[in-house]
């Protein structure tokens, strides 16, 4: 099932991507899937303009999950997640524009994984954080890379107002194990990512996040980028760009690079 959000506080259902969508009148998260209750077909005469799916109370990154984006970046492989914050203000939904911040000369796509957290989480077990898995969905983790390699933290070079294009819908049910990423810039493929490449798994995460912090329902777990972002090919992203992050069952997250 796939979980749209229409208006600010309006969800929308459909069994497969698009349409037909059927409103839902359960609150997401307060229901289980089986037991949403749904309403009528939406009016089908506007073209879909789905918002970003859901608003997230927090929003967790994670770095250099996958080790050849590790190679690329220069960086040391964690021992550990490498957790950070990126401020809820910086979502955005689906044909949105990222807008360039004048603070950075360099900044990258980053296609991901994100995950729904469905369920409150406080030093979860693994079963614990499997059953919390509320959904999938693709997100770009925009970077002001040369403010994250200048800062002591990632939180400016993460966290500027639209560098969290997320959506365009939530997978429910789908498989936290077998997921791809593919993130095309201009049209030109630049990354392709699967689950099984990463260090950390989703379930790893969500265990290893909620030892220091409760994760809520929707809260949103950013599962860290493949090779393929800007550095070292020098080719940051530009005003008129356009990036695609698609998980082929939920379809493509496009957004514009905006001025
Ligand atoms: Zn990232």
């Amino acid at each position: 099932m796939f979980l749209y959000r229409v208006a600010a506080t309006q969800f929308a259902v459909s069994d497969v991507p698009g349409r037909p969508l059927r409103s839902l009148l359960s609150d997401p998260f307060r229901t289980s899937p089986e037991a949403w209750e749904l309403g009528g077909a939406l009016e089908s005469s506007a073209p879909l303009a789905p918002l970003a799916p859901i608003i997230p109370g927090k929003i967790v990154g994670i770095g250099r999950n996958y080790k050849e984006h590790v190679k690329e970046l220069s960086s040391p492989m964690p021992a550990e997640p490498l957790i950070f914050l990126k401020a809820p203000s910086s979502l955005i939904g689906p044909g949105e524009a990222v807008v360039l911040p004048p603070e950075s000369e360099r900044v990258e796509h980053e296609g991901e994984i994100a995950v729904v957290v469905g369920r409150r989480l406080k030093r979860a077990t693994e079963a614990e954080a499997r059953r919390a898995v509320f959904g999938i969905t693709a997100v770009c983790d925009v970077t002001a890379r040369d403010l994250q390699r200048k800062d002591p933290t990632f939180a400016r070079a993460k966290s500027f107002d639209t560098f969290c294009p997320l959506g365009p819908a939530v997978w429910v049910g789908a498989d936290p194990e077998d997921l791809e990423v593919i993130t095309r810039v201009n049209g030109v493929e630049r990354q392709r990512g699967h689950t099984r490449e990463m260090t950390w798994g989703i379930v790893d995460l969500l265990v290893y996040t909620s030892r220091m912090m409760t994760l809520e329902p929707g809260d949103l777990i950013l599962t860290g980028t493949p090779a393929g972002v800007g550095f070292p090919k020098r080719t940051f992203l530009a005003v008129g760009d356009r990036i695609d992050a698609e998980i082929a069952e939920i379809g493509k997250l496009s957004v514009e690079v905006g001025a």
